[in-house]
């Protein structure tokens, strides 16, 4: 019986030895034929044995070298038809196949063929502009060599209209230089002009070439044949000249900066995660608390049934017109017009000295929570409130309108005042609302809490927070390194007595100053006074005697 023959389609990889896979390499050496696009053959010259017969022909005679693959094979030759990239991409795998299923060729009666696959362009690219890819992607071929112009058109635009990074194959050549023109005009219809865009040329390849620009300037590059374009979605950026899209979306809104990077151990959260279908409602999450009553509940019904009415409110028309008037530019997110909500967590007080909430703030506060967001009450004299949004600016000025203070939560600075005793000792206050005014909300290595009492009792403990303020017979009292919680909290030390007024801002301030210039992430100013021994010329005095606690972590 006459030797079988058998059919390989090898994907040979973006061009250079060390991204072929084993596999393939094995196919091309047990070929009797290897077929392919004459500059495919060349590349891999150096891996095939002198007595391989190599078939190469031209870029448009794809036809004949599949028929002629399946020829050679039904005579009994094993046969390798090679593409650049994987096969199945853009490649010579599905031509393979309707040239054998013209003939009648199945699995179990037809020559064995066996597909192998390799590094297409989208991941050699990617990989060399660093990680672009990460999210859902799509390819597009630009050539309308096979595909009408108008499909190809409608592609762009439906990838760039669901945020997919997009990676153009063929983008350009010789005679076709329209194509990407158009697409890029297509692209900026959704897309800002400063998305991140790669482009590669021949990568992995002797003249390998990167570019990193952005979706309004890409076409002053060359592009080409040996081009593939990477354009990002709406999240990607640039750092150290790489293009990184996230993994995710962000989920997060905080008040200081538009959009918070979540730590790793905030990302696996489900209530991050607002937009997921089958997500635990906000409702379900706050079930347990007894503070929702039925005129709350009346009032969220109200708010609801507006929404209900109009999905964008007078107020949304009104904020948009504003910002058209003030010449605000849209910000590159407003491209894609993808709604999803995020959560914007922000903490709520009636003000620095004032403790009393008015029934108009509390009804502010239900109906901006509603039922979805969640609020709770913290020891730092603040309420948290996380808030699923895509629109943080809506609420924020409903908060401000009935008075409330506003900080942003996580390492920042609070300021924590006593009440003054309801005001009647009222002259530390001002200077309360200044250190507030200049530093609340400053983003630190550490949360940092300062403790503003308004007379010698202290009552609202100035002196266990990290800076103890203590406002006595018109001068202020300084405590500094207190370790606010855990089983070896301390006070702070006493540092200066009798600051004067005029020079009290300056103090603080330059305290925080140095704090922030100086620590290690994640070092509380305690840890930091610790180490350094010195803050502003405050000395640190080791008095405490050591007692050896067992360390509890929270909730055990
Ligand atoms: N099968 C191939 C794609 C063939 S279509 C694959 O999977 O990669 C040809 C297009 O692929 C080129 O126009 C270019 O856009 C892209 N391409 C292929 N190899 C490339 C390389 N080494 N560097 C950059 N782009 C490449």
């Amino acid at each position: 019986m006459a030797k079988q023959g058998k059919l390989y389609v090898v994907g040979f990889g973006p061009g250079d030895f060390k991204h072929i896979t084993a596999r393939a390499v094995e196919a091309l050496q047990e070929s009797d034929f290897i077929i392919g696009y004459k500059t495919y053959v060349e590349l891999i010259q150096d891996l095939i044995t002198d007595e391989t017969a190599v078939i190469s022909t031209g870029m448009t005679e794809e036809v004949s070298r599949a028929q002629e693959a399946v020829r050679q094979a039904e005579l009994g030759k094993t046969v390798a038809v090679i593409s650049s990239g994987d096969s199945g991409v853009y490649g010579m795998a599905g031509l393979v196949y309707e040239v054998l299923i013209e003939k009648g060729w199945t699995e179990a009666t037809g020559i064995p063929v066996e597909i192998i696959p390799g590094i297409s362009a989208i991941n050699s690219c990617g990989s060399l502009l660093g990680a672009p890819i990460m999210h859902d992607s799509c390819t597009i071929s630009l050539s309308d060599h096979l595909t009408p112009w108008n499909l190809i058109a409608k592609r762009v635009e439906a990838a760039a209209m669901a945020d997919f990074v997009i990676a153009l194959y063929n983008p350009r050549s010789g005679r076709r230089t329209r194509q990407i023109v158009e697409a890029q005009n297509i692209l900026l219809r959704y897309r800002s002009p400063e998305t991140p865009v790669g482009l590669v040329k021949s990568a992995y390849r002797e003249r390998q070439h990167i570019i990193i620009t952005n979706l309004g300037e890409m076409l002053d590059h060359d592009i080409g044949m040996l081009t593939t374009v990477i354009i990002g979605n709406s999240s990607t950026f640039l750092y150290d000249n790489k293009m990184i899209t996230p993994r995710g979306y962000q989920r997060k809104y905080t008040l200081n900066s538009e959009k918070q990077n979540l730590k790793p151990h905030q990302r696996l959260k489900e209530e991050a995660e607002p937009w997921a279908m089958d997500q635990t409602t906000g409702e379900q999450r706050i079930k347990s608390s007894v503070a929702v009553t039925a005129s709350v509940k009346n009032i969220q019904k109200v708010e609801t049934s507006k929404q209900e009415r109009s999905k964008i409110s007078s107020y949304d028309m009104a904020m948009e017109a504003l910002k058209r008037v003030s010449g605000d530019r849209p910000k590159a997110t407003h491209y894609v017009h993808q709604d999803f909500e995020e959560i914007f967590e922000l903490a709520v007080s009636p003000g620095v000295a004032n403790k009393k909430f008015t029934p108009d703030q509390m009804m502010t506060l239900a109906m901006v929570v509603g039922e979805k967001g969640t609020m709770e009450y913290t020891p730092n004299h603040q309420i948290v409130l996380k808030i699923p949004t895509s629109n943080p600016e809506i609420i924020t000025t409903k908060l401000k309108i009935v008075g409330f203070l506003l900080s942003p939560i996580g390492d920042v600075l609070t300021l924590k005042a006593c009440d003054f005793c309801d005001g009647e000792k009222m002259g530390g206050i001002p200077y309360a609302e200044e250190i507030q005014e200049k530093l609340g909300g400053l983003k630190l290595p550490k949360e940092l809490q300062i403790g503003f009492n308004g007379c010698g009792m202290a009552c609202y403990k100035a002196v266990t927070d990290d800076i103890g303020i203590i406002y006595r017979k018109g001068k202020f009292d300084l405590f500094l390194g207190a370790k606010p919680v855990g089983r070896t909290a301390h006070p702070g030390q006493p540092v200066a007595e009798g600051i004067e007024p005029d020079k009290i801002v300056e103090v603080i301030t330059n305290i925080v100053r140095e704090y922030k210039e100086n620590a290690h992430p994640n070092e509380r100013l305690f840890k930091y006074f610790k180490r350094v021994k010195q803050i502003q010329g405050f000395v640190y005095r080791d008095v405490a005697p050591k007692i050896m606690i067992e360390p509890a972590p929270c909730g055990d």
